[in-house]
């Protein structure tokens, strides 16, 4: 029996071993990888994938999981690590090994003729790679099964147990409430963000952006941060988990903010149980936790007044002479600043849900078999001439601006606004338990939260669900309402609405 487990924590670990493998090749396409090198490194992953794959559902491995399954007497850890496996098994072996591969190779290239559309704004370039994702991901929700949506099966991937029909009243809550905040925060006066147009060297950013993520204790011992056209963060375990930026001369926040936000990404995945290392137990359990941990630090610490009053000073010091008339509250009312915007990535608390509905809403109809690939440009422009009251001037500010597509990652975006729901809830909760916090990052003390983080979120990894961190953490099942009660009290005092 524990003959038995010992043999399958090891041929798991090797299964981990080859993914995270497959995770480095792709950190270095998009990272270092020179553009010839596209081709060949298509095959890599594609080789790879089908070994991962292959692997991890072998009759071995099936047979070592039933057998285990059909004990009673398994506890604890174990129960749980072979409870996740076999999810996860069960799931794997839906999915034929040519299928994998070829979804894989796709997917590799698409990337490639996504970046060339996208620096061309050519949509059409992209239309037959993206028409070909579509048709397997149409497939992959066929071999998965799904009871209503065939995008559910999509969605579970990377938030276990939602359904597009449990989204669908949600979002359709938040819309409400964010638009009627945008339109009163459009009527207040607006701040004075003059002082933000100069030209802010890009090493200084970078350089900044490192100081910060030290402070937040981003390790670097183990972690690095590079330069990348989307920024990401991947971990090949927890001591070698890597973030990316984008820098900007003409922008002195979106590196930082970009930084801040995988940096929190990076937080929880250095956060998982030395004893898990190359276990399932030491993953994500699911995006939606994920993209909490980047919001939390991202929005609710590094858009925060306490975060600027510790931190003007030191940006002072990188751009001397650049911010002597600047204080924290015009930073805060800066950094802020609600302006609806037509790249997702750069949109602001108020209006960034709007951006994951509009895509949600295009995903479900392109998978459902509702919008044909061609008519994608022409739903996009009306959706975000409709939530966010901005005409799009072309495709590279419209539909070609994420990379997810390409990736074949439907289902995904979904995730990104339930993060900000987590996100407002798990701090509602720190602030309950942590009475000095304000006070603390002030100060540049973010361990205090670190720690509480580490505790209710970081270590459990898989152990625990969604919906049950959240529960543990905050006392109550996730929900819309610390979140819109966040909102609405930081723009009411930040626009003097009444
Ligand atoms: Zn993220």
């Amino acid at each position: 029996m524990s003959a038995l487990l010992d043999e399958l924590r090891s041929r798991m670990a090797e299964v981990i071993d080859l993914r995270m493998a497959l995770a480095l090749l792709h950190w270095d396409q998009e990272v270092c990888m020179p553009p010839k090198g596209a081709i060949a490194r298509a095959h890599q992953i594609a080789t790879l994938s089908a070994l991962a794959h292959r692997q991890f559902t072998c009759d071995a491995m099936r047979r070592m999981v039933d057998q285990l399954a059909a004990q009673t007497d398994l506890h604890g850890d174990d129960a749980i690590m072979l409870r996740e496996i076999r999810h996860d098994l069960e799931r794997a072996v839906k999915l034929p090994p040519e299928f994998v591969a070829e979804l894989a190779e796709t997917t590799s290239r698409a990337y490639e003729v996504w970046r060339e559309a996208r620096a061309r704004s050519d949509f059409k370039a992209f239309a037959p790679s993206l028409d070909k994702i579509i048709a397997l991901q149409r497939r992959k929700a066929d071999f998965l099964g799904y009871a209503e949506s065939p995008y559910d099966a999509l969605l579970d991937e990377y938030e276990r147990g939602m359904t597009a029909a449990r989204i669908r009243p949600l979002f359709a809550a938040l819309a409400r409430a964010q638009q009627a905040l945008v339109a009163r925060i459009a009527a207040a006066p607006q701040p004075d963000c003059a002082w933000l147009d100069q030209a802010w060297d890009v090493e200084r950013q970078w350089h900044f952006t490192l100081r910060v993520l030290a402070d937040i204790g981003y390790d670097f011992e183990a972690g690095r941060q590079d330069r990348s056209v989307h920024p990401f963060t991947t971990n090949f375990d927890l001591a070698d988990v890597r973030v990316t930026t984008r820098l900007n001369p003409n922008e002195l926040f979106s590196a930082l903010t970009g930084s801040l936000h995988e940096g929190g990404h990076a937080l929880y995945e250095q956060g998982f149980r030395e004893a898990d290392r190359r276990t399932i137990l030491a993953e994500a359990v699911s995006l939606g936790i994920h993209e909490s941990q980047s919001r939390l630090w991202e929005n609710l610490v590094g858009r925060s007044l306490p975060f600027w009053q510790h931190y003007l000073p030191r940006l002072r010091e990188e751009f001397p002479g650049q911010l002597d008339t600047v204080t924290p509250e015009m930073v805060h009312a800066a950094i802020n600043r609600v302006a609806p915007s037509l790249i997702r990535v750069e949109a602001d608390e108020c209006t960034y849900n709007l951006h994951v509905i509009l895509r949600f809403e295009m995903e479900v109809d392109l998978i459902e078999g509702r919008l044909r690939t061609e008519e994608i440009p022409e739903c996009w422009n009306a959706k975000v001439k409709d939530y966010l009251g901005l005409e799009v001037p072309d495709d590279a500010h419209g539909c070609l601006q994420d990379i997810h597509w390409s990736h074949g990652s439907f289902g995904y975006f979904p995730t990104y606004a339930l993060g900000n729901l987590y996100a407002a809830q798990l701090f509602a909760a720190a602030q309950r338990d942590l009475p000095a916090l304000g006070g603390d990052i002030a100060a540049g003390r973010f361990q205090p939260l670190l720690r509480w983080l580490r505790v209710r979120v970081h270590q459990h990894g898989r152990r625990k669900r969604a919906h049950e961190i959240l529960e543990d953490a905050t006392g109550k099942a996730p929900d819309a309402e610390d979140y819109i009660a966040y909102l609405t009290r930081k723009y009411t005092a930040l626009y003097g609405l009444d």
